[in-house]
């Protein structure tokens, strides 16, 4: 046996919410502290777009939550565009409020203690670190666990900007169209993912590096001419900022305390989504910890895990991401229609996975 006897998990978002429920259901006495009175308060921050093999593999009920299924994208620089068309569905669209409201209640269902409203400062924080208590940060991309447990800082992040839009014409709507643009989303790109033929959602993300501001550079994005063809002189029914931490830290256990989700920085680079990575790590996290209360294994086997399974990955997201955040809008242009020249349309339309470039190779080059 080891020597721990609960878990604190420090956030309830999608990651703390997911080890939540499965430590219940290991019969780990596990606390779950949010600091909103509603877990779904922040979630119409964030897009809900999730690949289908993901979300297979991870077991989500999405069915409550589904908006849309995508099979295609066009990819636009200035000069350029790209289409990829899938035969299969590739990635769904889900509604995020309805998303975490389901979690949250298969947390509760499995047993799990969940404080809502209770926002843990640091001497709350380190009053938890009695020996006894495993301490889970999974309080998003500026972690309160990180800094009071003094993890290395996240290196960089993404300041974004999205907006919905209502009665809108959008007929193509299983194609989300991506934009890259260094002028204006310089780290990232502006996106257009549609809802249904009707609502769409619009947004950017723009690296913080660049000192950038993401709502300026929305209002550039949108007079986009791909863009407002799209929405014309409509006003947004919703709006909102936010962040997203990209390049996982440095090291994400230190003794008793581990980190997961965007507190972790478990995010792909190249779009910025963090839900299947973050639940995967979730689900490391469990196994290291039921390891650790049953076979006093030490916490420090989730680094490891975690890394072993998806630092490649995520790595080769930031490494690419890193690349065209440096290419000016030329160079990008002259990418795309290389790249078009190549065929890789047709190699993505076969080969493409949203979250696995290792796995998008394996596919291209190992015949079975
Ligand atoms: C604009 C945008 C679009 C995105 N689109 C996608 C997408 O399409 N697909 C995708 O997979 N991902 C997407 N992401 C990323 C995704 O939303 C995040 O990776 C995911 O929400 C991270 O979940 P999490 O549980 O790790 O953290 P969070 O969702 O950030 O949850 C952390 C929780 O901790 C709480 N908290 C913080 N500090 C404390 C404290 N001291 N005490 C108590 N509680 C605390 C917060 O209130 C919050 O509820 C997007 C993000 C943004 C910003």
């Amino acid at each position: 046996m080891g020597s721990y006897d609960n878990v604190a998990i420090i956030g309830g978002g999608m990651a703390g919410l997911r080890l939540a429920e499965k430590l219940a259901g290991s019969d780990i006495y596990v606390t779950l502290y949010e600091g909103k009175r509603d877990v779904s308060y922040l979630a119409d921050r964030a897009s809900g777009v999730l690949s289908v093999s993901g979300v297979n593999r991870l077991g989500i009920d999405y069915s409550g939550a589904l908006k849309n299924v995508l099979d295609g994208a066009v990819i636009y620089s200035s000069r350029q565009q790209m289409k990829v068309v899938s035969e299969k569905p590739q990635a769904y669209v889900l509604d995020r409020k309805l998303l975490i409201k389901e979690a949250y209640a298969n947390a509760k269902r499995a047993g799990a203690n969940i404080v809502l409203g209770k926002r843990l400062d640091e001497a709350e924080l380190n009053s938890l670190d009695d020996g006894k208590t495993v301490i889970v940060g999974a309080d998003g991309p500026a972690s309160s666990v990180a800094k009071a447990f003094g993890f290395t800082p996240i290196k960089e992040f993404l300041l974004t900007y999205k907006a919905v839009y209502e009665n809108v014409n959008y007929p193509e709507s299983s194609i989300v169209r991506l934009f890259f643009d260094n002028a204006i989303s310089k780290g990232l790109f502006g996106w257009l993912i549609p809802y249904s033929n009707d609502r769409i959602e619009l947004g950017l993300g723009v690296s913080e590096k660049t000192k950038g501001n993401s709502k300026q550079a929305f209002e550039k994005f949108v007079k986009n001419s791909n863009i407002h063809a799209i929405v014309d002189s409509r006003k947004a029914s919703s709006e909102y900022a936010s962040v997203i931490p990209i390049g996982a830290r440095r090291v994400t256990v230190k003794g008793n305390v581990l980190l997961v989700g965007d507190a972790a920085g478990q995010t792909k680079a190249t779009t910025g989504g963090g839900l299947i990575f973050g639940l995967s790590c979730a689900d490391v996290a469990l196994q290291s910890i039921v390891n650790a209360f049953k076979n006093g294994r030490p916490l420090s086997d989730y680094e490891r895990s975690w890394r072993k399974l998806y630092g490649l990955d995520l790595n080769m997201h930031r490494r690419l991401q890193s690349y065209y955040s440096n290419l000016d809008n030329r160079s990008i242009d002259r990418a795309l229609y290389l790249l078009k020249k190549l065929g890789f349309d047709s190699f993505l339309s076969k080969h493409g996975d949203m979250d696995s470039i290792k796995t998008m190779m394996k596919r291209a080059f190992i015949r079975k």
